[in-house]
């Protein structure tokens, strides 16, 4: 009789939802998986609060249908039916007045609306050329591909190009509505990439709230939580994990390990980066974010889901949702969620102030565009990230191909999340790949069946 095989076994530090997606994707494939996470909850970035009946989503606001690994990957997990589609209305503040923009219909959109010039949408024609050069370039994985744009701020070009209004009222109110980031950061292929996430007629609300996705993971997986990861190392051949626990100090073995965390975190963790790959994830600075999330009485006037002030229009403030409009239940009955978002300048400057101090100053920043709300907050939370995303500047997509021209797919640690590219896609897409080189690692080794 041939002695049973032992199941190739694979740590998982972070159960974010890079790590959750890889583990779940070897646990199927019939490799022993455990997940180590340093928090009681598993989600990491994307974090629902619920609260006095109000659900909120104090990391990842919204879904798109260009998410196509996540949607998959939500349809097989069978909870496919908490997904909503919600029409993605924009609102613009000019001069006192909300112009709203239907993304479901661009080009009438746009030909309708009051908020530029007739001349600014006639010039705004001319990204048609770059957009569609860039268009099949741009994707979840990497953004390398548009290194190609990554020379010049979208500010630069804009103002060049097309001019000002288009600069300030549609470039601008994108970028800092969506990365709380300013044109004069980001790089022009940052708006390309936006405009092509975007070009879809509905966006995605869960009505569990963001985390529902991540939720459902964590309890088909082995995660253990207050598991704090301090160090990852290669021995014998195997890999070892230790850190700090509810119980005290661990350290056990596994054949193969994925480090599923944003730079900082991973700089501290990973055994066996490359030259320009410490390059890359030391340059690459964290956006912070403060942002305040109201439980209202009753609903402000807005029937847009987003309303995105531009630079002239208030400085600090970037993005308002209406998170009550994102997916049934999100508030108890006739009641709202609001959730209001800052430059990254603003969150740096404001990161320590108390609770209550923040959610004055935030009402007081809202009032011009949803009016003064502050008599009806029932119950409100105020949520700091010190890295929410990667700040996008020029010279980034170039370090991100240098980065990856350092990837070993055949080492037994992996590691992996957001980085490469942006946002929750970008976190599934990495597990799914993480997953795909390990399970090829465990094939070559003779320990998992092709
Ligand atoms: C305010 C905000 C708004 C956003 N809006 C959107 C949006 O609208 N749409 C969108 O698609 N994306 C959005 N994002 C980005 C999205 O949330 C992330 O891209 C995604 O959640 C990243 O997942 P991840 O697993 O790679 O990383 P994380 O979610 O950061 O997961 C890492 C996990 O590792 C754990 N961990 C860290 N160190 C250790 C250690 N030493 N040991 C063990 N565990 C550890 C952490 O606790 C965490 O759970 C937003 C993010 C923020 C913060």
């Amino acid at each position: 009789m041939t002695p049973a095989r032992e199941p190739f076994s694979v740590a998982i530090v972070g159960a974010g939802l890079t790590g959750l997606t890889a583990a779940w994707r070897l646990q199927s494939a019939g490799l022993r998986v455990k997940v180590f996470e340093k928090a009681d909850v598993a989600g990491g970035r994307t974090m629902s609060i619920r609260k006095d009946g109000f659900v909120f989503d104090v990391g990842a606001i919204t879904m798109l249908p260009t998410y196509a690994v996540t949607c998959a990957l939500i349809a097989e997990l069978g909870i496919s039916a908490h997904l909503h589609k919600m029409q993605p209305l924009i609102g613009i503040p000019r001069n006192g007045r909300i112009h709203r923009l239907d993304l479901s219909r661009p080009v009438r959109s746009l030909l309708a609306t009051k908020l530029i010039s007739f001349g600014a949408k006639l010039r705004l024609l001319k990204l048609l050329v770059p957009m569609l050069r860039s268009w099949n370039r741009s994707n979840y994985q990497s953004l390398s591909p548009l290194a190609e744009w990554d020379g010049e701020t979208i500010a630069s070009y804009v103002k060049r190009e097309l001019g000002d209004e288009i600069n300030e009222y549609i470039a601008g109110p994108i970028i800092r509505g969506n990365t709380l980031n300013s044109t004069s950061n980001a790089p022009i292929g940052e708006l390309l990439w936006m405009l092509r996430q975007y070009a879809a007629p509905y966006v995605y609300g869960f009505d569990r709230g963001i985390n529902f996705l991540a939720e459902t993971l964590s309890t088909r997986l082995p995660v253990e939580y207050r598991m704090q990861v301090q160090s990852v190392s290669k021995q014998h051949g195997k890999v070892r994990v230790a850190g700090q626990g509810p119980q005290g100090g661990f350290s056990e073995s596994f054949d193969a390990c994925i480090i599923a965390l944003p730079p900082p975190a991973l700089l501290e963790l990973a055994p066996n980066l490359g030259d320009k790959q410490r390059r890359f994830l030391h340059s690459a600075k964290p956006l912070r974010s403060v942002n305040v999330h109201l439980g209202l009485r009753r609903p402000p006037p807005i029937s847009e889901t987003f309303v995105l002030p531009p630079e002239s229009e208030h400085r600090d403030l970037t993005t308002i949702v209406m998170d009550h409009l994102k997916a049934p239940g999100r508030a108890p009955a006739g009641k709202a969620v609001v959730s209001l978002f800052f430059r990254e300048e603003w969150s740096a400057a404001n990161f320590e102030r108390p609770d209550p101090e923040i959610l004055n100053e935030a009402l007081r920043m809202a009032r011009g565009f949803i009016g003064d709300v502050s008599a009806d907050v029932e119950t409100y939370v105020v949520q700091r990230w010190p890295y929410a995303i990667i700040r996008s500047e020029r010279g980034l997509y170039q370090r991100i191909r240098d980065y990856e021209s350092e990837i070993d797919e055949s080492d037994c640690v992996q590691f992996g999340s957001d980085f490469l590219s942006m946002g929750m896609e970008a976190a599934v897409s990495s597990g799914k790949l993480l997953a795909e080189r390990i399970q090829r690692l465990g094939v070559t080794a003779g320990a998992v069946d092709k």
